[in-house]
């Protein structure tokens, strides 16, 4: 029987984030054609998604997922180690493998639940220490909770505050976690002076690079590629399958005994439904296309180059991010939510992204590119985004 007091609990925490203007909503997708994403019976330009090569639609890729659903069916019916392990799961890790250059790969359900069973199954001793950015993504944290851990956080993207935090740790006890692309900052980590802090304090760098594969580096190899540090540098990585590559899913890649380790050992691998092998067979499909066309990245790159240079001359504040991830700082979280709603009335869906998902005091927009946005479109956010900044009296109530 639930607690009497847990419903009082619960209208109290919901009174507060009504008063705080931090209530949740999710907007309802009705149809989405690319950019173009139809909500609540208004088409809108969405600068919005992580899709950021435009796969997630693209025919090839589609066609693979509806072919191998018809062949072997939705749902893998177990986890791996029952009889769910399916060969759509082994061509892709091997696939995943050769692409990064990695002895191996693991599939996973998805990103978040990759980072609790690395930091379930490596750091599980007692003094183990997990150092981590503090702008890390929210599994990344709760991870180390789960595996029983100690947490210490740097500041962001210092690698000397990193070497503060792995002092007086016993050798072998530690790992060095941080994303690899910051995904509310848009920011790439400083890895090759973590890579160098994880050597000489004798710590494990794992890079989780949900936001960086597909995106940076050679081929789309990632920024530990773009780094340029091997599997003794970094021994595992996270890819996720759900944003430039456009499905869903994610898998840790490197180190071939310590994936060997997390098949055999680790709770959310064991004890999880193995990933559709159609959804396998479509990110086959999609790590091929963002391996082969260069031209999806540079058209990227391009856009987000004309973004910058069009909303700096807009006089608009722009963060240090080179990614597709570019986000421009608020601070009030009334703001945020007042220029979001300025702008959809303008015909475009940007996020107001609120603590406690980012720092209080820094709410913001975050804009995303894609391939698929047109310059035309681009320009046309810059000078919405201008033409709305300060947010009129109006807006303010809207919010
Ligand atoms: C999205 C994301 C995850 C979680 O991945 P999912 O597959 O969406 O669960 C983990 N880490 C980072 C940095 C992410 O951006």
């Amino acid at each position: 029987m639930a607690r009497p007091d847990l419903h009082d609990r619960i209208a109290a925490l919901r009174k507060l984030r009504v008063a705080q203007d931090r209530v949740r909503v999710r907007r309802i997708v009705s149809r989405r054609d690319g950019v173009r994403v139809e909500t609540e019976g208004r088409w809108l330009v969405a600068f919005s998604s992580n899709d950021y090569l435009g796969l997630s639609q693209q025919f090839q890729v589609t066609t693979a997922l509806q072919d191998a659903a018809g062949r072997d069916g939705v749902g893998s019916g177990a986890s791996h180690l029952v009889s769910g392990h399916h060969a759509a799961h082994v061509a892709l890790e091997r696939e995943l493998a050769e692409w990064l250059e990695r002895p191996a790969a693991l599939l996973f359900a998805n990103g978040f639940l990759a980072n609790l069973a690395v930091q379930q199954a490596l750091l599980g001793e007692e003094g183990d220490v997990c150092v981590q950015d503090r702008l890390n993504h929210a599994s990344l944290l709760d991870a180390s909770r789960l595996a029983g851990c100690r947490l210490r956080r740097y500041p962001h993207a210092d690698a000397e505050g990193a070497i503060r935090q792995l002092r007086n740790v016993p050798e072998g006890a530690a790992m060095l976690a941080t994303d690899g692309v910051f995904g509310m900052e848009g920011d790439v980590a400083p890895l090759r002076g973590l890579a160098l802090v994880a050597r000489v304090q004798k710590a494990m760098l794992y890079v989780d690079d949900a936001h960086g594969i597909g995106v940076r580096g050679p081929q789309g190899r990632g920024s530990v590629a773009e780094a340029r540090l091997g599997v003794e540098d970094a021994p595992l990585q996270l890819v996720a399958l759900g944003k430039a590559l456009g499905g869903y899913g994610a898998a840790v890649v490197g180190d071939a005994a310590l994936i060997q380790h997390l098949a055999e050992t680790a709770r959310p691998y064991l004890h999880s439904t193995a990933l559709p092998p159609a959804l396998a067979a479509a990110s086959s499909e999609a790590l091929r296309q963002a391996r082969r066309d260069e031209w999806r990245r540079e058209k990227l790159t391009g856009l987000v180059d004309r973004f910058r240079t069009r909303a700096a001359a807009a006089g608009l504040d722009l963060g240090l991010s080179e990614t597709p991830i570019q986000p421009l700082l608020c601070g009030p979280d009334a703001q945020a939510l007042a220029w979001s709603a300025a702008l959809e009335r303008a015909g475009y869906w940007v996020p107001a992204i609120r603590p406690p998902t980012v720092p209080e005091g820094t709410a913001r927009l975050r804009v995303t590119l894609s391939a698929l946005h047109t310059p035309e479109q681009v320009d046309g956010l810059v000078d919405a985004l201008a033409a709305t900044r300060v947010p009129a009296p109006q807006a303010e109530t809207v919010a």
